[in-house]
């Protein structure tokens, strides 16, 4: 009954061979190869087969377990087994299979190295600023600094390239400067040093007598000597951050009226009127009053030298966003718009043929400066030949 049954199922499975099936028993098998499965029955012999299974094998007890079972009436009849499809391809198949991993892996290998060429350029291109900066700062080490690096983007590395040039046109500037300045000190210790010998040698040797005058004459010049070295130690300490202060809190206009009672007796003789104008409520100052009468002082002095008489003087204070703004402002001869911006390098001096003073050093406005802005203030200038010139310093109030 149980072998009637599963014939029966046979039957509709063989019926079920799709469309053209065939209806002779080879075509018949060759059909049933169309369905992907094994059909065994309920003793495991295969009666449906496919792939390795053939017809009459036994199936082990393992993978008809794995399989469906198929009832009939609740009798199990038979088993389906479904095997894995990998297993069954055909030779046309497996050609395509291998043809395809063949061009797959031919592929691959073509895409990893226009890969890595593209990686390669590609690298390249970015290290490019990078390697032409190294090369740039190596000969800047060595001692070569006009350096310049081309700009060729806009993103960080442009930026960066951007910042060497304007680092390494002021680390030349600065050098320039310095070795200016060498020359300059050499130059201005020398002329008060022969001065001074000269007239020594010649007071040793009886050549002159001593005089009242001829003393005064080595006087001023070591005196000159003396203040070119003060300055250029205050200088020094400034530039190493070093320039000591000692703070206290001030009314700007105080400061003011200190330099103008000072000054007042030199300028009533050249007949300048100097006077102070200073806003009402001010706020106070946090400055070394000494370096701050320093600073005033080197400026009113500049104005009396550049001013003819007749002319003014003022001393504004003026209450600012963050401060304060102490102002000196003369109607003297004012500065050429080219020698403006120089004006603050150390000793420049816009007429180098004019007989120097003994309290002229062209390091003034250097100091001013240096002393400004270790009070952590700012200093600037403006003027117009002919009309006069205004020194502008502001600094933070208390
Ligand atoms: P110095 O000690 O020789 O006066 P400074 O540093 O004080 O040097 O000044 C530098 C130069 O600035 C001066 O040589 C002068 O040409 C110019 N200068 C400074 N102050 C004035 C001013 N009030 N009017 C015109 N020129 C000025």
């Amino acid at each position: 009954m149980r072998s009637l049954t599963f014939k029966l199922v046979l039957a509709f499975l063989l019926t079920s061979v799709p469309a053209g099936a065939p209806s002779a028993p080879s075509d018949v098998r060759r059909g049933l190869l169309r369905f992907r499965f094994v059909l065994v029955d309920s003793a495991g012999v295969v009666v449906v087969p496919f792939g390795r299974y053939a017809l009459g094998d036994t199936v082990d007890r393992d993978e008809m377990t794995r399989g469906t079972p198929v009832a009939v009436d609740g009798h199990t009849v038979g088993i389906v087994i479904t095997p894995d499809l990998t297993d069954f391809r055909n030779v046309a198949e497996n050609r395509y299979l291998a043809r395809t991993d063949a061009a797959l892996g031919i592929a691959a290998g073509v895409m990893m190295g226009v890969a890595l060429v593209l990686g390669v350029l590609l690298a390249r291109l970015i290290t490019r600023p990078v390697r032409e900066l190294t090369t740039a700062a190596q000969k800047i080490a060595a001692g070569d600094l006009e350096q310049r690096v081309p700009v060729r983007s806009r993103d960080e590395l442009g930026v960066l390239a951007a910042q060497f040039n304007h680092m390494s046109a002021d680390l030349f500037h600065a050098i320039q400067l310095r070795r200016q300045m060498t020359a300059d000190v050499a130059h201005d210790l020398r002329t008060p040093l022969t001065v001074i010998i000269g007239y020594l040698e010649s007071l040793r040797d009886g050549v002159l007598q001593p005089s009242p005058e001829r003393f005064a004459m080595m006087y001023d010049e070591a005196q000159h000597l003396q203040r070119l070295v003060e300055d250029l130690r205050t200088l020094s300490l400034a530039d190493a951050g070093e320039l000591p202060l000692s703070r206290q809190s001030v009314a700007p206009q105080m400061l003011l009226e200190r330099i103008a009672a000072a000054y007042h007796l030199p300028a009533e003789q050249q007949q300048i009127a100097l006077r102070v104008q200073a806003e009402s409520g001010l706020p106070n100052i946090v400055v070394d009053v000494e370096r701050m009468i320093q600073v005033l002082g080197n400026l009113v002095s500049n104005a009396l030298r550049y001013t003819s008489s007749g002319g003014e003087i003022v001393l504004a204070a003026t209450r600012q966003t963050n401060g304060v703004e102490l102002a000196v402002r003369d109607t003297g001869a004012g500065i050429a718009p080219d020698v403006l911006p120089r004006i603050f390098d150390r000793f420049y001096r816009a007429d180098e043929s004019r007989q120097q003073q003994p309290d002229e050093s062209g390091l003034g406005l250097a100091i001013t400066k240096a002393i400004v802005e270790t009070h952590s203030g700012t200093i600037t200038a403006a003027s117009a030949v002919g009309q006069g010139s205004t020194f502008m310093i502001t600094l933070p109030s208390a």
